[in-house]
């Protein structure tokens, strides 16, 4: 595995596209686990060349304590990524992405308000301009990204349509611990009381999901996933909505492909999941 520290370094992407080999990218902020194994394990089944990028977006980061208690473990993760097959590990200094005079921002409207978009402001600006960037620097064909950021895979969907970026995004299922709790580079930061609350989420939305199939009333559920939640120990949920599951518009009713998704704060630390329904 090659390491890349600058937009010249991926180069070596044309070399592989001349001889016929295409490209996957998965982007990454590193504190790697299982979930992000699990995209670049399917990059590798459908790609000839895997380039896992590592770059911790100072510009999606709406609260400036989280950029700086983010993980950081570059080591760690190269480790990781050595015996999964990756070609090249695209790990930028934020100059490089973000050099003096930098003034463009990719804004996606419509999927970006709601939900994350309205509890952290500019996240999904900083994202959609890293992620623009990124397949534009790598011209990789295919991009890989997890359902666990349900919202954020829209908008990727919705942004590589409307700039007619060449470029497949192919979403990958969350991964869970074995109780449950989605895979998460913030799970690290909970004590080990809040670790054992942390599942509650996960068993919230699915129970919420199989009442909603029932056909039991919308806002009945809604309300009790969210004692649910609180009860079982977390400090607050910030949102917890049912949604359309590509357009995200909020559903009065069930009926069409629909996502439960949900975000709540357990001491520090913000945790989202969600469910389909
Ligand atoms: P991050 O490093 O948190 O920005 O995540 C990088 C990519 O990994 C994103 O596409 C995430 O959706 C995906 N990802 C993060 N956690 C998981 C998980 N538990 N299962 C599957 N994909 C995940």
């Amino acid at each position: 595995m090659k390491i890349a520290r600058t937009v010249a370094d991926l180069r070596i992407v044309s070399d592989w596209q001349r001889s016929g080999q295409t490209v996957a990218l998965v982007p990454t902020m590193g504190a790697l686990h299982a979930g992000h194994l699990s995209l670049v394990g399917r990059a590798r089944a459908l790609c000839d060349r895997v380039i896992v990028t590592l770059f911790v977006n100072p510009r999606q980061f709406d609260r400036p304590e989280d950029l700086g208690k983010y993980p950081r473990s570059e080591e760690r993760d190269s480790a990781m990524l050595e015996p999964c097959g990756v070609d090249l590990l695209f790990a930028p200094p934020p100059e490089e992405i973000y050099p003096a005079g930098f003034a463009t921002t990719v804004s996606v409207a419509g999927l970006t308000s709601g939900m994350c978009g309205d509890f952290r402001p500019g996240h999904f600006d900083g994202m959609a301009t890293i992620v623009t960037k990124l397949f534009l620097m790598s011209r990789a064909e295919r991009a890989f990204f997890g359902e666990k950021d349900w919202q954020q895979l829209q908008i990727v969907r919705r942004l590589v349509q409307d700039l007619n970026i060449p470029i497949e995004i192919t979403g990958c299922p969350t991964v869970r611990e074995p109780d449950g709790l989605a895979m998460s580079s913030r799970n690290e930061r909970l004590s080990p009381g809040d670790r054992s609350i942390a599942p509650a989420l996960f068993a919230a939305l699915t129970h919420a999901a199989k009442r909603l199939q029932a056909g039991e009333e919308i806002e009945d559920i809604l309300f009790a996933a969210r004692k649910q939640i609180t009860d079982a120990g977390f400090d607050r949920v910030e949102y917890l909505e049912l949604r359309h599951h590509t357009t995200l518009e909020p559903l009065q009713h069930i009926g069409e492909p629909a996502r439960l998704l949900a975000a709540a704060w357990l001491g520090p630390v913000r945790l989202i999941d969600n469910v389909p329904v």
